[in-house]
């Protein structure tokens, strides 16, 4: 079966098409700028990248534009909308309404709108992506993938904020985490990597990319989590801060003369190693830059290193130990100098990196010596083909 897999921002739309049975990608494209003007970049696996120009004032004309491309006769990959036999979504925030993944329904989309104040900007693109797609295949089912569900086995030590218990009841403000479908996908491989029963396991999950979180999983279940509430919280990513004394918010208001709103948007989109440096969010520019004799690269590299390496250990204090330490998503796969970096803190739970294995990029591989006593690999993240296993699973 071919499962249409759709991540939908508000301006966006990103897709694969999905053969279930091989897990091989047929096709998978972006639409960007959707209600601005709009673009369609379509990557048949095999023919030509179709690029299209066309205006998109919604999504619902977007999924119409990538059904049609991935229909046409040309640039196309199934002859018909009957070979879609499902599709799932992406969805950021599920809450606590969501512990998993669920075929959508009426009242599950009520549940997810009930979700949008915690994802003012995600959670509504996600919606509208899913009423695009029911109107244009209405008999097809639907599956939501939620970014949230992973975590919702935190325990309550783990996700509470030491605030007024009212905040969590009447407001929902607790720690919800993120990137839930990369943990999960990557633990589970890890634990079959180690060759532990899902019962008795021990692992860290380090998801550095742009977004950056890491996850303590005991048993298979998410057990804590560094992004919070928000994806801001935990580590230095990108553009984001991570954690910092919330204080420092309305302080930077007074002396900047700006708004909550913009100290917030300060700390999402200026702030993380892109604000430290005065380079880049791009850690390929900040080696470049570090190695040309840039002592604020330097600093914002070995700040993200040291940050987490810190979240390493007070996950393994979480769990009383850990089997085994993943690093995925665009800079755990591919940075090698970055790895070697954090490993370097680790010498004290009795890691030592294997260097050749080391400088290997992007593929699954142990990068922890033999005789290590917590094996550490890099695993590459697929949420996509996550999304499709789920999806099959559930219809
Ligand atoms: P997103 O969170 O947007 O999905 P990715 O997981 O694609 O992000 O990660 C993007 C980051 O990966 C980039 O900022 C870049 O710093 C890093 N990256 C990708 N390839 C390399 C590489 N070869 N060396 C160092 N860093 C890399």
């Amino acid at each position: 079966m071919n499962v249409f897999v759709v991540n939908c921002g508000s301006s966006s739309l990103k897709y694969q098409l999905i053969n279930s049975d091989t897990e091989e990608v047929i096709a998978k494209g972006l639409c960007e700028r959707i209600g601005i003007d709009g673009r369609l970049t379509h990557n048949p696996v095999g023919k030509e990248t179709y690029v299209s120009e066309t205006a998109m004032p919604d999504h619902k004309t977007a999924v119409s534009l990538v059904l049609d491309a991935l229909t046409d006769s040309e640039h196309g990959v199934i002859n018909d909308l009957s070979e879609i036999g499902a599709v799932g979504h992406r969805v950021v925030h599920g809450g606590e309404k969501f512990a998993s993944s669920v075929v959508i329904t009426d009242a599950v989309i009520k549940a997810i709108e009930e979700c949008n104040d915690l994802a003012p900007l995600h959670n509504p693109a996600n919606l509208i992506g899913i009423s695009a797609c029911k109107a244009l295949m209405p008999d097809v089912p639907m599956v939501a993938v939620f970014d949230t569900a992973f975590h919702q086995s935190m325990p309550e030590k783990a996700y509470m904020y030491g605030l007024p218990y009212g905040y969590y009841e009447n407001y929902k403000v607790r720690k919800y985490g993120f990137h839930g479908t990369s943990h999960s996908f990557v633990s589970k491989r890890l634990i079959e990597l180690i060759g532990k029963e899902n019962s008795e396991s021990k692992v860290i999950i380090c998801h550095l990319g742009n977004g950056s979180s890491i996850t303590a999983v005991k048993d298979g279940k998410s057990v804590d989590t560094s992004m919070g509430f928000t994806p801001l919280d935990g580590l230095i990513m990108g553009t984001r801060s991570g954690s910092i004394d919330p204080a420092v918010v309305q302080y930077l208001a007074d002396k900047l003369n700006v708004s909550l709103d913009e100290v917030i948007n300060i700390l999402n989109k200026k702030s993380g190693v892109e604000g430290i440096s005065g380079v880049s969010s791009d850690f390929r520019d900040l080696h470049s830059a570090s190695e040309a004799g840039n002592k604020r690269a330097t600093i914002a590299l070995e700040m993200f290193a040291y940050r987490v390496a810190q979240y390493i250990g007070s996950y393994v204090a979480a769990m009383n130990g850990v089997d085994a330490i993943a690093f995925t998503a665009g800079i755990g796969e591919n940075n090698t100098a970055m790895r070697r970096m954090i490993i370097g803190y680790l010498e004290y739970l009795g890691i030592s990196l294997d260097k050749e294995a080391n400088e290997k990029r992007g593929e699954e591989i142990m990068i922890s010596t033999k005789d290590s006593k917590v094996k550490v690999y890099v695993i590459p993240t697929n949420e996509e083909l996550a999304i499709a296993r789920e999806t099959l699973a559930l219809i």
